[in-house]
């Protein structure tokens, strides 16, 4: 019965072979415009590696549309793109550096690409001193400051909190690792931990504005363990050390494993409980027909980021920090969970919300993750061609 119903759901929701390939067609011609442009084609690497990412994204985006699955296409782009962002990352700061770890000099050279996870804490400083607290270039390098809030920005108001499941590199780790866990030893989490996120975006946004320093990356980024992480040459920056690595350990890699939830970004992340705020004010939700549901609760075991309670799936909606990953979408047996556009009558057209809903959310993720992908190949190629990722 449960393999029938799903089975079910994927007809209703996927599309025949013609009309994916249709609707397909503005993602191939959107998608080759972004790799023809800064791209050197003529270099034989370069096109090797934008012919891959080209027909990856397409493959993924299609095979979206025909099944009507949405999360097990979306996290096979959206872990690629987050080990490949790793790969460019590092290459790219060996290339420029020799080395992983962070200067005071090359933070006030504005070397330092813009994280988004910083967001949140610039906004006070900014507003009070005219000043981004972040020293990294405004336009030029990696991801400028400018390029990276234009993105955000962007991102936010089109689908709010689906940043966390449809571009950022960092909780495709998170998932990445979740994924890797078949039988899961922790089964569950006290409710009141899905607050401790609110507890650290509201200490990281009053302490940055307090001292005019982005206090998250100087001592809570898990990622630094990854990336690039401040020389360790006192007492206090070999703590930061400590911190970012236990961290990164302990919630992007440990729990995970063991859960098979996504705790860095469901139990953490500040910047994930901001993005939820931007889900009260965008267009898509994820709801649930009550009619349908059979109370099965299969989907609360299955949401990664704590996004399902059983109040919320009483009254038929998903929690603010909902990601729109679609796992639950994809696993309720009864196709009882659908894409939502608000103010429209739910259900009445629950296809045509999808694709509303998947055209913003992938063209975001083929930009940053695209590009994650296609710099972690070109790295890749140089190291099977040259011996060498770097130079
Ligand atoms: S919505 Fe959740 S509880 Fe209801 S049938 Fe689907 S998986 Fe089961
Ligand atoms: S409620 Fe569903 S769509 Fe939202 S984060 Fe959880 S699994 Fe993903």
């Amino acid at each position: 019965m449960t393999g029938i119903a799903s089975e079910t759901k994927q007809n209703e929701m996927g599309l025949s072979w013609g009309k994916a390939a249709l609707l397909s067609l503005p993602m191939l011609l959107l998608t080759a415009l972004l790799l023809l442009h800064g791209h050197n084609l003529k270099d034989p690497l370069q096109a090797i590696a934008a012919g891959i990412t080209y027909l990856f994204a397409n493959y993924i985006f299609f095979k979206m549309l025909r099944s009507g699955r949405t999360h097990r296409y979306r996290s096979i782009f959206f872990v690629a793109a987050s080990v490949l962002f790793v790969v460019s990352f590092l290459a790219n700061m060996f290339e420029m550096r020799g080395t992983m770890e962070l200067s005071t000099a090359n933070i006030l050279d504005g070397e330092a690409p813009l994280c988004p996870l910083v967001i949140p804490a610039l906004l006070i400083p900014a507003a009070l001193t005219q000043t981004i607290i972040f020293p990294g270039s405004m336009f030029a390098g990696y991801a400028g400051v400018a390029t990276m809030i234009v993105l955000w920005i962007g991102f936010s108001l089109a689908v709010g909190r689906g940043w966390c499941s449809w571009i950022c590199f960092f909780g495709g780790m998170d998932e990445g690792m979740a994924s890797l866990c078949k039988k899961p030893s922790i089964r569950s989490f006290d409710q009141r931990w899905t607050y401790l996120p609110w507890a650290v975006l509201l200490a990281v946004v009053l302490l940055s504005a307090a001292t005019l320093s982005p206090a998250y990356c100087e001592w809570l980024c898990p990622f630094k363990t990854v990336t690039e992480y401040p020389a360790v040459n006192s007492l206090e920056t070999g703590l930061q050390a400590v911190i970012f690595v236990s961290l990164f350990l302990g919630l992007v890699i440990y729990l995970p494993l063991k859960s098979g939830k996504r705790t860095q970004c469901g139990l953490f992340c500040p910047f994930g409980a901001f993005q939820s705020l931007f889900n009260r004010c965008n267009s898509f939700a994820v709801r649930i027909d009550r009619a349908r549901c059979v109370d099965c609760k299969i989907c609360l075991k299955e949401c990664p980021t704590f996004s399902l309670n059983e109040a919320s799936l009483a009254a038929g909606e998903t929690r603010s920090s909902c990601t729109k990953c679609g796992r639950c979408i994809d696993r309720c047996p009864r196709g009882a969970i659908s894409y939502h556009i608000k103010g429209t009558e739910f259900l009445r057209h629950p296809k045509t919300a999808r694709l509303l809903f998947l055209y913003p959310a992938f063209i975001f993720m083929a930009v940053i993750g695209g590009g994650c992908i296609f710099g972690g190949l070109l790295r890749l190629l140089k190291l099977l061609t040259t011996g060498s990722m770097i130079g």
